[in-house]
């Protein structure tokens, strides 16, 4: 029997668990917000609204889509699957989510219960996933979110953001993966960059 403390792995909720790039999409054209050539991501649609100087739209819109649409929201191909075998290889999971309570602009609908929700919908509580649903965490503010990665013992984040990851109140000694599905981002000595969630679990070992 190994005596090796179990590997305690932090991740990010939106755009690293959760795809919004349909979603996001479905709710512009609905409200004809955006023409059809558009492509169907999330940054798209974001970059379109804004040239057309409609933010305001596009902020209003993240409280609809992170609301009552999120279960709408799709995982990323294998997210769940990474959770999945993670747990069943003896990993300590947890999700660690910059969240406020409620949008900036729009309805008041709370967004933590909307994730919550989401994650249900999604069966990552369920026994066939097995993630407990005391792993799941919000924060107000980008440092409040480091702090819990640290207090929680995390060896390893994934996020979207690299703002995030090099950010100062970001513990130094949690090893840092950056998920960019989109193969934008640039490289950096901080963080190792994945496209796909079946690159994390070699990572995660290592
Ligand atoms: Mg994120």
């Amino acid at each position: 029997m190994s005596t090796q403390p179990p590997i305690v792995v932090g991740i990010d909720f939106d755009n690293t668990l959760v795809c919004y790039d349909t979603l996001f999409h479905r709710v512009a054209a609905e409200q004809k917000l955006i023409p059809d050539d558009v492509p169907v991501n999330k940054t798209a649609v974001r970059n379109y609204l804004r040239q057309i100087g409609r933010e305001p739209a596009w902020t209003e819109m993240q409280g609809v889509v992170y609301g009552n649409r999120i279960v709408e929201a799709e995982a990323y191909p294998g997210a769940l699957d990474f959770i999945r075998q993670g747990i069943a290889s003896g990993w300590t999971l947890h999700i660690v989510s910059h969240k406020t309570r409620y949008p900036i602009k729009g309805e008041p609908v709370d967004l933590h219960e909307s994730a919550r929700r989401w994650l249900e919908t999604q069966g990552v509580h369920s026994s066939a996933i097995g993630l407990p649903r005391g792993n799941v965490w919000f924060a107000p503010t980008k440092t409040e979110k480091a702090q819990r990665a640290e207090a929680l013992g995390c060896q390893v984040f994934i996020d979207d953001l690299p703002e995030f990851l090099l950010d100062p109140a970001f513990p130094s000694g949690i090893r840092r993966i950056l998920f960019d599905p989109q193969k934008n981002v640039r490289p950096s000595e901080h963080y190792t960059i994945v496209h796909s969630w079946a690159e994390i679990p070699a990572l995660v070992s290592a």
